[in-house]
């Protein structure tokens, strides 16, 4: 039977109408959360990720700035912004667009982000507070991934969930997120033997490695639950042919555009598993979800404003927030 699939772009909406009203509450005590999004140069994938980030921002009606440093900026100039950030009260949450040009220490960089700002949940003070199962602003790709698995009934508590993929953006919290749902967690990476055996004995899935359609229809046990964070481009035409002979929508679209993306998981993955999510439309519109909820959430931290002195606030989002 085919997996159902698992609509990120529904699951970021219906984030959206709750976080709605959180910010209405927020506004109506003269707070108005904001987000300043910095990019460095002009990487064009970089362009449109921080593009897309201060659009949602409009939609939600946060407050929004762009800052845009030239691509010779140095560590020290970096380090300066972000000062002068950390020290403006009405930026809620600060966002570094990665990746930064070579001569700039990216760490440095993202380790003078104040952490109650660290939108990206990138910063060690943020990292330790996940490790020790402490409130705190978590990296947006995974949180979005518990939103997915939480709001569409999958049942993590005690199932055998398999991470593929160990960076400390995706794989990493991950593992640790499901963990705390008290998920048996296993994390695999370029040296785990026997990847395809172990990702047999997953009741959940997720796929972060950034290599187009490698988990195999073989290596998913039936009826289990897969999240394909991965995004590929494919451009070319045999590669297209090969992934999505199944799918003639796609390799019309291939023949159109002369691209396609795919995940990590094999499209043919979709006849074992029982839920999957879509690349695109599955955990990508989280992923800016997660981010515009962090930055309510910073707001609300910062502000002094709790769940419970809110009023009307009816708890937006479903992680420990
Ligand atoms: P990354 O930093 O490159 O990490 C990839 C991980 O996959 C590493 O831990 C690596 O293992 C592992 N890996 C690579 N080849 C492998 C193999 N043959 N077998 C087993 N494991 C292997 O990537 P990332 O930043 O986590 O991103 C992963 C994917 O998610 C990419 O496709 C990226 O575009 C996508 N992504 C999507 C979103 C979204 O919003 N949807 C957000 C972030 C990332 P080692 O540690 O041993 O090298």
């Amino acid at each position: 039977m085919p997996a159902r699939f698992l609509n990120g772009v529904a699951i970021r909406d219906q984030i959206y109408d709750e976080l709605r009203q959180e910010i209405a509450a927020l506004s109506a005590a003269g707070v108005r959360p904001g987000l300043a999004a910095v990019l460095v140069g002009d990487d064009p994938a970089s362009q449109i990720y921080v593009r897309s980030k201060i659009a949602a921002c409009e939609q939600l009606g946060l407050g929004s700035w762009q800052l845009t440093p030239p691509a010779t900026s140095t560590t020290g100039e970096m380090l300066a912004l972000v000062a002068g950030l950390n020290a403006r009260d009405e930026v809620d949450g600060i966002l570094v667009q990665l990746p930064l040009p070579p001569q700039v220490d990216t760490k440095r960089v993202l380790e003078a982000v104040d952490p109650a700002k660290d939108v990206d949940g990138f910063h060690p003070v943020n990292l330790g507070r996940l490790v020790s199962g402490r409130a705190g602003l978590v990296a947006c790709t995974p949180a979005g991934c518990m939103e997915i698995l939480r709001r569409s009934g999958i049942p993590i508590e005690g199932a055998n969930a398999v991470v593929v993929g160990r960076s400390d953006i995706v794989g990493k919290p991950m593992a640790l997120l499901l963990m705390h749902a008290n998920a048996t967690v296993t994390i695999c990476h370029s040296k785990t033997r026997d990847l395809p055996g172990v990702v047999r004995r997953a009741d959940i899935v997720i796929a972060a490695i950034g290599r187009a359609a490698m988990i195999e229809p073989d290596w998913v046990r039936p009826g289990a639950a897969v999240i394909d964070v991965g995004i590929n481009r494919i451009t070319d035409a045999a590669e297209a042919q090969r992934l999505f002979a199944n799918y003639p929508a796609k390799l019309a679209q291939f023949r159109e555009k002369g691209a396609v993306l795919v995940g990590d998981v094999h499209p043919s993955v979709s006849e074992v598993a029982g839920a999957i999510t879509p690349v695109p439309g599955g955990v990508g519109p989280l992923t800016i979800a997660m981010l515009m909820s962090n930055t309510v959430k910073a707001a609300r931290l910062r502000r002094g404003h709790t769940a419970a002195n809110m009023g009307s606030f009816t708890g937006a989002v479903s992680a420990k927030r």
